[in-house]
């Protein structure tokens, strides 16, 4: 390994970088968007605009904590996966990848104007402490924020960065934006190296209370069970029932990678409007999460490979007993129908 100090391919910014010989991989540590790894032949499938927001918004500093390993790569999900085991079991040589692709980020990728307008605010909102902070802000993250191009095709189909004056003037549009809509104030706007200092007003609060509402009384499940290879069809009926009955599922392992109990997963389990659990595994984290759940008074429903021994404490409770995956889609989707408005 060794390690140089580089121009960060996707933002540009000055960053750390590792190389191993052995392989084509490189690791980066950029400021703007945190930690990240790329093989030489994963690059050019990613659109470069869009990962470099998509790193800004998710990115990886410090590294202070265990649970702090973990960076961005473009490795496959089994790969990632298997990592991730040895991590659990101590071997942190690899660290926790977190994989990503470019349908992971496409997906991610604001539709509209005013989707951008909505991260945007949610972004900034994320880096004030307290009411009325003043964030300060270099013009690379400006524009990893603002959803600034970066790069972009020339005449001779050669994928290059923009002149810098090009993504000011796209930052400033943005920017005026955002202040014409009374969203937020910028002052002290200065373009060298000092970047821009932004401030939140009162009607961009309103508008990040209605998006953080919107959130939580939004089409979410979430799903606690046994996430593994032996699990997948099980999985995969439980999101069948749930879309069925008209709800996004939420698994914990496809939404961010995580390996303890943090508040990104306590959050996401507020936001959603009930809790699916399959308990036939008895898997600690899912009696955890379900637990949670009922703390917080939200509906829960059950569900248990039939000749399982639940747990006396919620043995009690009415829960759909199922022989193969197959019972699952259908009984679920009657079980929210009912009981969840
Ligand atoms: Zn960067």
């Amino acid at each position: 390994m060794s390690k140089e100090l580089k121009d960060c391919p996707v933002c540009g910014n000055r960053c750390e970088s590792y190389s191993d010989y052995s392989s084509d991989k490189v690791f980066y540590d950029c400021p703007i968007c945190g930690r990240y790894e790329l093989t030489s032949d994963s690059f050019s499938l990613i659109n470069n605009n869009m990962l470099a927001s998509y790193l800004f918004y998710k990115r990886f500093l410090g590294h202070q904590e265990e649970s702090e390993r973990r960076y961005h790569t473009t490795l496959g999900k089994e790969k990632c996966d298997e990592y991730k085991k040895e991590f659990e079991k101590g071997d942190i040589t690899h660290g926790l990848p977190v994989h990503m692709d470019i349908d992971l980020i496409e997906k991610w990728y604001p539709k509209s104007f005013s989707d951008r307008v909505d991260y945007i605010l949610l972004k900034t909102y994320s880096f004030s402490k307290h009411i009325g902070q003043t964030v300060c802000l270099d013009n690379n993250a400006i524009f990893s924020l603002l959803f600034v191009d970066r790069k972009e095709k020339k005449t001779n189909n050669k994928i290059e960065w923009r002149g810098i004056t090009d993504c000011l003037k796209e930052a400033d549009y943005m920017l005026d934006c955002l202040k014409e809509s009374g969203y937020v104030v910028d002052y002290l706007h200065i373009r060298d190296e000092d970047g821009v200092k932004l401030t939140l007003m009162p009607k961009g609060y309103g508008r990040i209370e209605e998006l953080q509402k919107n959130i939580s009384n939004g089409q979410n499940a979430f799903v606690a069970m046994k996430f593994g290879e032996d699990t997948l069809p099980l999985r995969e009926a439980i999101r069948k029932g749930i879309s069925n009955a008209g709800y996004n599922a939420v698994f914990i392992d496809e939404v961010e990678h995580i390996n303890f109990i943090t508040p990104e997963l306590l959050k996401h389990i507020r936001d959603s409007k009930f809790v699916v659990v399959d308990l036939t595994h008895q898997n600690n984290g899912a009696y955890f999460e379900e637990g949670y759940a009922m703390g917080l008074n939200m509906p829960v429903i059950q569900l248990c490979r039939d000749g399982v021994q639940l747990h006396f404490d919620i043995a009690q409770k009415n829960t759909i007993m199922w022989k193969t995956e197959d019972d699952i889609p259908i009984r679920l989707e009657n079980r929210i129908r009912a009981i969840i408005d």
